[in-house]
């Protein structure tokens, strides 16, 4: 056994991986009985499979940045507003919709005030029902041609819960809103509340996206691998210590977390940055309007772009200048 990598155990069938997803996704919620194997009695092949669904791949930070720029900079914006409650969290009361409205009412106009007053561009991801809810946010938004806006579900449902078949329909659902409302198709995938099924990436990659935004594996952009092969997708990691929701966000698991002050927040992605411009490569930072729109928050991102721009060679880019960027810069 010894003698075997992981990465040869990868060649075991991915079926298997598959099935035990769901295996595991029923135990989870409690779904009945099974007859299937327990975790613990499987062989290391069929873990293994599971593991390697998808994995980085190799480092795609670039040699340099546009410009000798020192490091990438990128903002996203999750602009939820209340499907972030109905589709991922399951509360549907007018209290939680309303914290979702406020994302629409409050935050997002702070958030393009503060964006235009620094001059810098952003991405936002928004779920297709979002767009529908709120149509002043695309509007907005497009008025900001340098301004991307990325896939991000339909209504802000847990992939965990459908089937491939379902996950399918759902997006593609999503998309016929998305290209109606922004008038042109995504580049950027991000699921919602970034988990994936072992069938997300083949449907990312059918679906035509250039990259994709909800993986861990890295701090630097990397190549993703599916099944053993190279995807041709760019991850465009994320962290949960780099995104306003886990900080602020009085919700189930961080309840009695949340609620930070926002010079410990600020501390830490300025170490952050901090550290992506030490090392070269990229920052990427998740906030969501509803979160970072509050008034004392939305003063610390002020005083967080601040710093970052007293220091030389900061690359301000979108998810998808970073992604066409190193995608570019790899197959010269
Ligand atoms: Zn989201």
């Amino acid at each position: 056994m010894q003698s075997r990598t992981l990465r040869q155990l990868s060649l075991a069938a991915v079926v298997t991986a598959t099935q035990l997803f769901f295996y595991s996704v029923a135990l989870a919620h409690g779904d009945g009985e099974s007859t299937e194997t327990p975790l613990w009695q499987l062989s290391p092949e069929q873990i293994a499979a599971q593991v390697n669904v998808v994995r980085g791949g190799a480092d795609l930070t670039p040699k340099s940045w546009p410009n000798g720029a020192k490091v990438a900079v990128s903002f996203s914006f999750d602009v939820d507003t209340e499907p972030v409650w109905m589709g991922f969290q399951k509360q549907m009361s007018p209290s939680y919709m309303s914290r979702g409205e406020y994302g629409a009412r409050v935050g997002m106009p702070r958030v393009m005030k503060l964006l235009e007053k620094h001059k810098i561009n952003a991405t936002f991801f928004i779920p297709a029902m979002s767009m529908l809810l709120h149509p002043e946010i695309v509007q907005a938004i497009r008025k900001h041609p340098t301004y991307e806006i990325g896939f991000h579900s339909y209504v802000h449902e847990n992939p965990l819960d459908l089937t491939p078949d379902q996950e399918r329909s759902v997006y593609e659902k999503a998309l016929a809103i998305f290209v109606d409302q922004v008038g042109k198709r995504p580049v950027g995938f991000r699921s919602a509340a970034w988990d994936l099924t072992p069938s997300t990436i083949k449907l990312v990659q059918e679906m035509g996206f250039l990259y994709e935004s909800s993986m861990m594996a890295d701090d630097r952009p990397y190549q993703l691998i599916a099944e053993g092969k190279d995807t041709g997708l760019v991850e465009l990691p994320v962290e949960w210590i780099l995104d306003d929701w886990p900080y602020f966000q009085v919700s189930w698991p961080s309840k009695h977390v949340a609620m930070r002050n926002a010079d410990d927040v600020y501390s830490i992605w300025k170490e952050e940055f901090d550290g992506a411009y030490e090392e070269g490569t990229a920052y990427i930072l998740t906030m969501h309007p509803q979160v970072i729109g509050h008034r004392y928050r939305i003063k610390m991102l002020d005083r967080l772009i601040t710093y970052m721009k007293s220091k030389p060679d900061v690359w301000f880019a979108t998810h998808e200048e970073i992604a066409r960027y190193v995608k570019a810069q790899t197959s010269e």
